[in-house]
C-alpha cells in the first residue's frame, strides 16, 4: 500500500507515492488563482518519485514568476492533477486535492503574499513567507528535503 494515493475528481487519474512531498506550498500568485480557480496548494515531487496514471492534455501558462508552467488535467472532470514548472526542472507540483488525505499535507511556505488575497489570514503553519517569486529560496528548500529523502 503506497504511503500517499489519491485520484481527480472523477477518478480518471489516480495518483500513488511512498514519499511525502519534498515541499508543500501556497502560491498567491493572480496567475496561478486565475487558473486554479481558487488558493493554490501544491506539493512538490521529483518527477521519478510519484506515479500519476490516466488520460491527460495540457494547459501551458505563465506563471507568477514569468517562467512556464506545464499544466496536466483530466481529460474527463478537468482536475488539475500536476504542473511541471519550467524553473524546476524534474519536478512535479501536484495540488493537494489531488491526495486523498489532503489534511495531512501542511504548507510551511508560501509565495507571492503580495498578492494574497486579504481575507486570507496568515496561517501558524508557515514557516516561510515571500513576497515574490522567490525561485532561489524554493529552489534551496527543495535541495534540502531531496538531501533529506
Ligand atoms: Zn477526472
Ligand atoms: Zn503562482
Amino acid at each position: 500500500m503506497p504511503k500517499h494515493t489519491g485520484s481527480c475528481h472523477c477518478g480518471q487519474v489516480k495518483l500513488a507515492t511512498d514519499l511525502d512531498p519534498m515541499l508543500t506550498m501556497q502560491c498567491n500568485c493572480s496567475s496561478c488563482r486565475k487558473h486554479s480557480g481558487s488558493v493554490t496548494l501544491h506539493t512538490f515531487y521529483a518527477e521519478t518519485e510519484i506515479d500519476i496514471e490516466g488520460p491527460t492534455n495540457t494547459y501551458v501558462y505563465t506563471g507568477g514568476s514569468g517562467h512556464k508552467m506545464t499544466a496536466s488535467h483530466c481529460t474527463n472532470c478537468m482536475t488539475k492533477v500536476a504542473v511541471r514548472p519550467e524553473v524546476f526542472e524534474g519536478m512535479l507540483g501536484v495540488p493537494v486535492g489531488m491526495f486523498d488525505d489532503a489534511k495531512t499535507l501542511t504548507p510551511k511556505m508560501e509565495i507571492w503574499n503580495s498578492e494574497r488575497l486579504p481575507f486570507l489570514a496568515s496561517s501558524e503553519c508557515m514557516e516561510d513567507r515571500f513576497d515574490g517569486s522567490s525561485v532561489a529560496e524554493r529552489l534551496s528548500a527543495l535541495i534540502e528535503a531531496l538531501e533529506n529523502r
